[in-house]
């Protein structure tokens, strides 16, 4: 058996960001479900994982060799509010691996135990949100948007208390670039340190943005780039219907990963107003929302940067970040647009093809229709189809609306491999929030072929699948408004 390569990085050159810390012992820790594939691509032994002492070091009772278990500290603006100290208070950087592409890569338990963090919380996770998290991650990988993955699901064998009564106690292992968030540099900052914030910028440019290692303000093109990122994935969220739900700073990456799978949903009938997490009250992160507050959790981490950028002229440092920062609208505006067109599948640009796509947009929302349902129609209108949104959009404006679609294909000009395309960015399978629900419910009653079936279908998220009609349906109106809790 090979052991994997650790080389931890974090733990080596960021002394003081972290406290040593070991997960909880448990009574029964069992590997419920491991991402193979993953595995192999970080060099781990899967048949290993799956033995009895694998399945220690999946729930954090063991530390692999080469591991450096630590509970990462971390601040964060959570609902617009600051608190100083967050940090892993129910998880473990258990160490980095570098993967067969030579990616660095943190290997990461959530629900490991209690740690110096964990301020009231137990320090545990129960099996739904668990399975949520590795389902959504792996689906949202498979619609190419950069996300922490899955590694692993385990069972500890506890009973844990939550709002609901008993739940399986479980542990997720996930895998992600790094753990640096937003929230990291402002812990350091809200204490005045900037050594600190200078030495964890230094170490994240190293690790993230190497290329902005030789610029002249290096601390302002590093803002720079993790904002650039952040444009980009937040349109590849909308792209797909994607509602993050929790986007405090503490759940924003440096590396720009999606992060965080807690009351994350995708939307079935399109709107901007969309809400799912029941702690969510003032629709802060709507759907619609969301590139405005990525904005906004991009001016907090401007906020830590200012002393690094110009100690002797803070006014000129503010200056220079709120540029960069004024920009982010019109970035992801960008993204959008060329998103939106890729899903249109426009090869051409035009000034008209923001209304076209506005008035779409519209036009679902009046009708009520489903966004991932809409768009994937669309390839058959591009193949002659002009009926194809009957009974998908049912709104006043959609036969003119396809009209004008159609016009405008047709100067765009000719493609045999328009219609595929387009299909390779509308996805048929997204994360039905009624079939995930029936995948975990079924999980907890201890059943998998649900859950596994579901992972399957959404693995390959673009290509029609037999058997699989009903994970390509909006929920059934008896289903109702849909509530996820963190
Ligand atoms: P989240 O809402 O998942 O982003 O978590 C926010 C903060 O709450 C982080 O510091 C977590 O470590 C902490 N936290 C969440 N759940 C628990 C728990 N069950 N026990 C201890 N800390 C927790
Ligand atoms: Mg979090
Ligand atoms: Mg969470």
């Amino acid at each position: 058996m090979t052991q994997p390569e650790f080389d931890n990085s974090f733990v080596r050159d960021l002394q003081g960001f972290y406290v040593d810390w070991k997960g909880a012992q448990v009574p029964d820790p069992k590997v419920l479900r491991l991402n193979r594939p993953l595995a192999d691509e970080l060099g781990l032994d899967a048949d290993h994982l799956m033995t009895p002492d694998g399945a220690q070091e999946l729930v954090g009772m063991r530390t692999p060799d080469g591991g450096s278990s630590v509970a990462m500290a971390y601040a964060g603006h959570q609902f617009g509010g600051f608190s100083p100290q967050l940090g892993d208070g129910r998880a473990l950087l258990i160490g980095e691996l570098i993967d067969r592409n030579g990616n660095r890569r943190d290997l990461h338990l959530k629900g490991s135990g209690k740690t110096p963090f964990s301020r009231g919380g137990d320090g545990k996770a129960v099996l739904g949100p668990v399975l949520r998290e590795y389902l959504l991650g792996e689906a949202m990988h498979a619609l190419g948007i950069p996300t922490t993955r899955a590694l692993a699901a385990s069972t500890t064998g506890e009973t844990v208390l939550r709002n609901n009564g008993p739940e399986q106690g479980a542990v997720l292992a996930r895998v992600a670039a790094s753990h640096l968030r937003v929230g990291t540099f402002q812990f350091f900052a809200a204490r005045g340190d900037h050594g600190r914030v200078k030495q964890l910028a230094d170490y994240a440019i190293a690790r993230h943005y190497p290329d902005v290692e030789d610029a002249e303000n290096r601390y302002l093109e590093l803002f720079r780039q993790v904002q650039a990122r952040q444009a980009a994935l937040i349109a590849s969220w909308v792209h797909v219907g994607f509602v993050h739900g929790v986007m405090n700073t503490d759940n924003m990456t440096i590396s720009g990963e999606t992060i965080d799978y807690g009351p994350c949903a995708f939307l079935d009938a399109y709107s901007p107003d969309a809400v799912f997490s029941s702690i969510d009250r003032q629709g802060r992160y709507a759907f619609g929302n969301q590139p405005n507050l990525a904005q906004w959790n991009l001016a907090r981490l401007a906020e830590t940067l200012v002393l690094l950028i110009n100690p002797d002229d803070q006014d000129a440092a503010i200056a220079q970040l709120m540029q960069v920062l004024e920009e982010f609208p019109a970035q992801y505006q960008q993204h959008w647009l060329a998103g939106m067109r890729r899903k249109l599948g426009l090869l051409t640009e035009r000034d008209e093809d923001l209304d076209l796509a506005n008035d779409l947009h519209s036009l679902m929302q009046e009708a009520g229709s489903d966004y991932t349902r809409t768009f994937r129609a669309l390839s058959r209108i591009a193949d002659g189809d002009g009926a194809a949104l009957d009974g998908v959009l049912a709104a006043e404006g959609t036969r003119d609306w396809v009209a004008r679609y159609q016009h405008r294909l047709e100067n765009d000009g000719e493609s045999d491999t328009r219609a595929a395309e387009m299909d390779a960015v509308n996805p048929i399978y997204i994360p039905r929030n009624h079939k995930v629900e029936e995948a975990l419910a079924a999980a907890s009653d201890g059943d998998m072929e649900v859950f596994d079936r579901m992972l399957e279908i959404l693995s390959a998220p673009f290509a029609e699948q037999q058997g699989a009609e009903a994970y390509a349906l909006p929920a059934p109106d008896g289903f109702g408004p849909y509530t996820t809790y963190c």
